[in-house]
């Protein structure tokens, strides 16, 4: 089973895009915009918007899935999807709606990351770990969090937080994501990097990995 963050673009292998008519995939996913009107969607839809105009990137398809716990961007159909009971754990209790868009965030990293050609990039930093992948991915999420918290209300401790339980100790797997401590200073650094510009935040989070050596 996937857990927290651990079904990312790695995860479901580097193959090219095939080019067919893009749309959420089986039967257990289904596009938010058929969800039935709700703040619910409207805080999916307001925040692929967001995400999409932040990063300057369209998906194919915003999926909510019934079966999956955690959330991916499924890089063959240029799509993200996001477990329905993982989103509403991590935005619940009430107040940690930003949590949960910090996850779709990270995972739109990844569309970034694949548009810009940074996923072979970042593997060469270090080619034995997806490391550098995911600490970038959560350096942009946190870029893109302190430009949301411009518009919106974000306790930046909160959401670092979650980050810091995402970590995983298992620096021996070749899917290590970073430790704790790691994926807390990599978003906040982007958190705290003050840019709406997002080749340059990229830039900047690409140095960041870099000198942290992702090891
Ligand atoms: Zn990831």
């Amino acid at each position: 089973m996937r857990t927290y963050l651990a079904a990312c673009v790695l995860g479901l292998g580097l193959s090219a895009a095939t080019g067919a008519t893009a749309q959420c995939a089986g039967v257990y996913q289904f596009d938010v915009n058929e969800m039935e009107e709700s703040v619910f969607k409207q805080v999916l839809i307001t925040t692929q918007d967001e995400i999409e105009r932040f990063f300057d990137f369209r998906f194919d398809a915003f999926c909510m899935d019934e079966e999956e716990y955690g959330a991916y961007y499924d890089i063959r159909k240029n799509t993200l999807v996001v477990g329905i009971e993982f989103f509403l754990d991590v935005a619940n209790p009430p107040g940690n709606i930003n949590r949960a868009i910090a996850v779709i965030a990270h995972e739109a990293a990844h569309a970034f990351q694949t548009k810009h050609g940074l996923l072979n990039m970042l593997v060469e930093t270090n080619p034995h770990r997806v490391k550098c992948i995911e600490l970038h991915a959560d350096y942009l999420a946190g870029g893109y969090m302190g430009w949301r918290g411009r518009l919106y209300d974000i306790k930046l401790s909160n959401i670092t937080e979650m980050f810091y339980t995402l970590g995983d100790g298992q620096t021996d797997n070749n899917g290590h994501h970073g430790l704790g401590a790691e994926r807390f200073l990599a978003f906040r650094q982007g958190f705290q990097t003050v840019t709406d510009d997002e080749i340059t935040l990229s830039s900047m989070g690409v140095a960041y990995v870099s000198q942290a050596k992702c090891d």
